[in-house]
């Protein structure tokens, strides 16, 4: 079921361009803008423009905009000229792993090097 605007929602209310963001790329389906704290040279967030509160709930009720979301990233890092050197898409879940916003984004990070495992 198509996820519904939630009017407490910060990430509803830049897809609806109620609240500013540094907005780099936008579809039918998604939005992509700088991180107002960025991690990286490259930090940018791609969201839905449905409300979900998690990828994985997003990508049960509507799988096409998961995908649609995993492109738009992809097209993010060829534009930020990281796609060669390699880049990174997370998905934070819940708020032990860092979850501050409960509308599904991806991060995409590159521009740096990135370690593996994260921490
Ligand atoms: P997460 O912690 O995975 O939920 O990611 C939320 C991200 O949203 C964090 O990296 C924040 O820095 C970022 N953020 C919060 N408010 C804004 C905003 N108004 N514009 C851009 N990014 C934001
Ligand atoms: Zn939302």
């Amino acid at each position: 079921m198509a996820g519904q605007p939630q009017a407490d929602c910060l990430f509803c209310k830049i897809a609806a361009g109620e609240v500013p963001a540094d907005v780099v790329r936008e579809t039918a389906t998604t939005v992509a803008f700088r991180d107002i704290n960025p991690q990286a040279p490259t930090h940018v967030l791609v969201i839905p423009r449905v409300h979900h509160p998690d990828a994985a709930s997003l990508a049960a009720a509507e799988p096409q905009v998961l995908a649609d979301l995993l492109t738009e990233a992809g097209n993010v890092a060829a534009d930020e000229k990281v796609d060669r050197t390699g880049y990174r898409v997370i998905f934070n879940t819940g708020s032990g792993a860092g979850q501050t916003v409960f509308h599904a984004h991806a991060h995409v990070l590159g521009g740096r090097g990135l370690n593996w495992p994260p921490g």
